[in-house]
């Protein structure tokens, strides 16, 4: 069947190990999102097997979920397997459910568990539940609140009309 499906998923994550001789070749599987069908991204390629270092030899055997993250934000392997990430929907913010109750301006500091890029306007205006015109002229950020980041930052809310 000819599936023209451009995403694919990694499940709970799965990588497969095959030793040719003292070379081995690491592979994390994928499966498409609408045929299910599996295909691999290469993560190593005839390596030597000396070559590796073995807690990262351990982490593919057992399926490490820390490892297959790490390959999956590693922009080489994205390179070489010629696919981007997709993080629709791959964030949450937690934040505090009640205000303190101060007085305005208020400084909050942001900062990130995973390195999911997410623009910060964005994630202001769910956080605060503000629009996104209240998050533009009520917020002041120390970088660019319509660019994608994935590192901590902080900005002041100043009070509301
Ligand atoms: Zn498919």
């Amino acid at each position: 069947m000819d599936c023209r499906s451009e995403s694919a998923t990694t499940g709970q994550g799965r990588f497969r190990v095959n030793a040719n001789g003292k070379l081995l070749d690491v592979w994390l599987l994928v499966r498409c999102v609408s045929c299910d069908r599996t295909s691999k991204l290469t993560v190593h390629e005839r390596t030597p097997v000396t070559s590796f270092d073995p807690d990262e030899l351990h982490g593919y055997n057992v399926n490490d979920p820390n490892l297959v993250a790490a390959r999956l934000l590693d922009p080489l392997l994205a390179r070489r397997n010629r696919f981007t990430l997709d993080w629709t929907g791959a964030w949450r913010l937690d934040s505090p459910s009640a205000w303190p109750d101060q007085a305005w301006p208020v400084q909050v500091r942001v900062a990130f568990e995973d390195p999911v890029p997410v623009r910060p306007e964005r994630l202001i205006a769910q956080g605060l539940g503000l629009s996104r015109n209240e998050v533009l002229r009520r917020t002041k950020c120390d970088i660019p609140l319509h660019r994608r980041t994935s590192t901590g930052f902080t900005f002041t809310v100043l009070a509301g009309d």
